[in-house]
């Protein structure tokens, strides 16, 4: 398999060269040739383990990894997950909920990141290469990034959030990391200036080039490749047990990276029905669901601050296909949006899509009656997506997609239900030691600490 540009100016190139770029050098976002065709397959997928069904799922999407190599590197990611299914279904009175948290920082993000960071350490085996890796973080990724990188040779982390404006559990999660090759920064700034720092860096080209920056945002197609699996995983898992022959399945979206995996696992052959997106008030990818105008607003925040985003990164490799895979067009209407924050694509949504927003008045009453009706807890962006999901019940089985422990979520949780939810991982970073430089939000300073660290 080889990769392309939606942007359509990058030569073909083979995966781990994909995964190394991040964003394409023409500044569009990296997709396969072609997506591949599984559907005479499903009754043989249907029988494989979660480890088993991501080997073969990704050998079809990677020519340049020997397959005992590829077959490794699966099995060392899904080790560090405390579930033997790794993401669990379960059943409760509305819809089946699949546990996706069940990794190192307890959100479905690991899934993707544990996979990369093994997936660099691979590709640098033996090169005289170095990477380091860049981040900005409001939160989850931060931390999932970190961990999957940890202790690894050859490989630095450099991860920026806005000092004092992540909830203090995720602070934790990241700062208590103490590995020689994680770097914590918290800047006096906002989300949006650790995010234009890094912009501003990646795009000194000499720089990047000189540093061998690297980006771990979902951009890189490796953590698309790696959220299909589970699309696969759940749909399959499900149809067997109801006997049925396509399931709805409900995504919590920020970035549109998640569902955007699930988009082709429906091109691949997956039996699902319909894909139903769900927001928090950031509601600009259920608008365009529904009306086809994709229009810019203000970030507001929310119960669920994981999906607190406006622009989805992911979306141009959407739009790329809803364009017929025109690259003129696709990159005529995102210069259109970048002057005026709001286009409206011809051609029609694809019919899987079903869409919806949850408030926090929502979110908060779909946690309270999920706890009283089944006694489960939902986290603020599980609910979200339950909520929208309730909207869209027909007689086809629902999954709904849980992607973070309630625990990492106390005060929304204890909101809703007057329960505090706890998790022994987290409880137990209340007494460890951190480790983190606090910086002025100028590229200057930051870019000084880098080299000086490098
Ligand atoms: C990142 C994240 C999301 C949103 O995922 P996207 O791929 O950006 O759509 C939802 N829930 C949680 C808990 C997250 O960390």
């Amino acid at each position: 398999m080889k990769y392309i540009s939606t942007r359509g100016t990058i030569k073909p190139i083979d995966f781990c060269d994909a995964v190394m770029m991040g964003l394409a050098t023409d500044g569009g976002l990296i997709l396969p040739e072609s997506i591949p065709d599984c559907k005479d397959r499903l009754a043989e997928f249907s029988c494989l383990s979660y480890q088993e069904l991501c080997f073969e799922i990704m050998k079809l999407y990677i020519s340049d990894i020997p397959d005992d190599e590829l077959k490794a590197l699966v099995d060392k990611s899904y080790a560090t997950f405390d579930h033997p299914d790794i993401a669990p279904l379960l059943k409760t009175s509305s819809c089946y909920i699949l546990e996706m948290f069940h990794g190192p920082t307890l959100a479905f993000k690991d899934l993707a990141l544990q996979f990369l960071g093994n997936l660099f350490e691979h590709i640098l085996q033996g090169s005289d290469k170095q990477l380091n890796i860049l981040a900005a973080t409001s939160g989850d990724t931060g931390s999932a990034a970190i961990h999957g990188v940890r202790g690894k040779d050859k490989i630095k982390i450099f991860v920026l959030h806005p000092y004092k404006k992540v909830s203090p559990l995720q602070e934790k999660q990241m700062t208590t990391v103490l590995d020689d090759n994680v770097f914590n920064i918290a800047i006096n700034g906002t989300f949006d200036d650790a995010q234009r720092i890094i912009k501003e860096t990646f795009a000194d080209i000499d720089f990047k080039t000189k540093h061998h920056l690297g980006a771990v945002n979902s951009v890189n197609w490796a953590r698309v490749l790696a959220q299909i699996v589970y699309y696969f995983y759940a749909s399959l898992a499900v149809c067997k047990e109801e006997n049925a022959d396509a399931v709805n399945i409900t995504v919590p979206t920020g970035n549109f990276g998640n569902i955007f995996a699930g988009y082709l696992a429906c091109q691949m052959g997956a039996p699902i029905n319909k894909l139903v997106l769900a927001t928090n008030e950031n509601d600009i990818l259920s608008r365009f669901m529904q009306s086809g105008t994709y229009a810019l607003a203000d970030v507001q925040p929310s119960l669920s601050p994981s999906m607190d985003i406006q622009v989805a990164s992911n979306f141009e490799r959407y739009l790329y296909y809803q364009c017929n895979q025109d690259s003129e067009k696709l990159l005529a209407l995102m210069n259109e949006f970048k002057e005026t924050g709001s286009i409206t694509p011809s051609g029609d949504i694809d019919s899987i899509f079903a869409a919806g927003a949850a408030n926090a008045a929502d979110t908060k009453a779909i946690i309270k009656t999920v706890y009283e009706d089944d006694g489960y807890i939902l986290d603020p962006h599980t609910a979200v997506g339950v909520h929208v999901a309730q909207q869209h019940q027909t007689e086809v089985p629902m999954i709904c997609m849980a992607t973070a422990d309630p625990a990492k979520f106390p005060d929304a949780v204890n909101s809703a239900i007057g329960i505090e939810a706890r998790h022994p991982i987290l409880d137990a970073l209340k007494d460890l030691p951190s480790r983190c430089e606090t910086l002025d939000a100028e590229n200057q300073i930051i870019q000084s600490y880098l080299t000086s660290n490098l």
